[in-house]
């Protein structure tokens, strides 16, 4: 920027400016965003990659805004962290994903988990209620088995004891706990053996290139290897092809989630899938 001439500064400074306009505005949104039933949640199955069975669904948030189209959860999620709001949209996020747990669970036999993304800020707010979210489940009379959660490492490095509470709250429910984006954070271990974690994720950075890549593989050879001795169960993402989803097997990873198997679909969708992948 050193060379660059008074035009330039002019153009930097007037797209920042549209950039925070731009998210003031989004914010705002999103505040009437809940009310307006603009959110719908998309599920994505999770596979048994010894039986092929779908035995889990990932929810992933989606934003059918008004005038911009669909929104992604990658652009609008940090503005809902920051703002706060991030709160409501989460128990939003987790009493839409119970509602259907519940009728899957009345659908299919044996019924299926569900599990729902969190967010660090979520966890760190008074405003987020573990006993609501569990009280929800009660409303319903569905098992607390059928609903896990997914948090990131971040939030176990730094957890204050009011997140060591929540977590605690949920796992003594029976509410499974998943961390997410595995490898991809700090990756200091010792978390692992304070928390009573039950999957891990391998982020999709260590599968995408998993035919190609030897270091890749050894890695992800090495995080199942690590998980089983701790008696976890890890799950693969974005498994993109038969290539990766052998070795996967091969390395004796439990299950895989990714376009191989199927996009996330919206709820009825998902059924349908669920319904000629044989869970009925
Ligand atoms: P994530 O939790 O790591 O979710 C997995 C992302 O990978 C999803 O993107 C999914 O659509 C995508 N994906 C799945 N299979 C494949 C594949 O085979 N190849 C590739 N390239 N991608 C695949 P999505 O739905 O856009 O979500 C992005 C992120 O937004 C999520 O990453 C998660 O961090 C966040 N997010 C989504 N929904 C929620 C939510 O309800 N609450 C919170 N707090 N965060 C959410
Ligand atoms: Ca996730
Ligand atoms: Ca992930
Ligand atoms: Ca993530």
């Amino acid at each position: 920027a050193k060379h660059a001439g008074r035009n330039c500064i002019r153009y930097f400074t007037k797209s920042l400016h549209d950039s925070a306009q731009n998210r003031l505005t989004l914010i705002n949104d999103m505040r009437v965003a809940v009310a307006q039933k603009q959110f719908e949640l998309y599920f994505q199955p999770i596979v048994d990659l010894g039986t092929g069975r779908v035995v889990k669904a990932e929810a992933l948030i989606r934003w059918h805004h008004p005038e911009r189209g669909m929104i992604s959860p990658a652009d609008f999620i940090p503005l809902a962290e920051e703002s706060g709001l991030i709160v409501e949209i989460g128990d939003w996020v987790f009493r839409e994903a119970a509602t259907w747990a519940k009728r899957w669970n009345d659908l299919f036999e044996g019924g299926i988990q569900v599990s729902v993304n969190t967010s660090p800020s979520q966890f760190q707010s008074d405003a987020f209620k573990v006993p609501e979210w569990l009280a929800y489940l009660q409303s319903l009379d569905l098992h607390e088995k059928y609903l896990s959660i997914e948090i990131t490492e971040g939030l176990l490095l730094n957890a204050s004891q009011q997140v060591t509470d929540k977590l605690l709250r949920f796992r003594d429910a029976g509410i499974q706990v998943a961390i997410d984006d595995f490898g991809v954070g700090y990756s200091a271990l010792s978390y692992l053996k304070r928390f009573d974690i039950d999957y891990l994720k391998i982020d999709q950075s260590f599968i995408r290139n998993l035919g190609t890549e030897e270091n890749d593989l050894a890695l992800s050879e090495a995080i199942v290897i690590m998980a089983h001795k701790l008696g976890l169960q890890v799950i693969a993402e974005g498994v993109e092809t038969e290539t990766q989803c052998r070795l996967l097997l091969d390395i004796g990873c439990d299950c895989g989630q990714g376009y191989l198997f199927s996009r996330p679909l919206p709820a009825e969708a998902f059924e349908t899938f669920l319904g000629g992948a044989g869970k009925a």
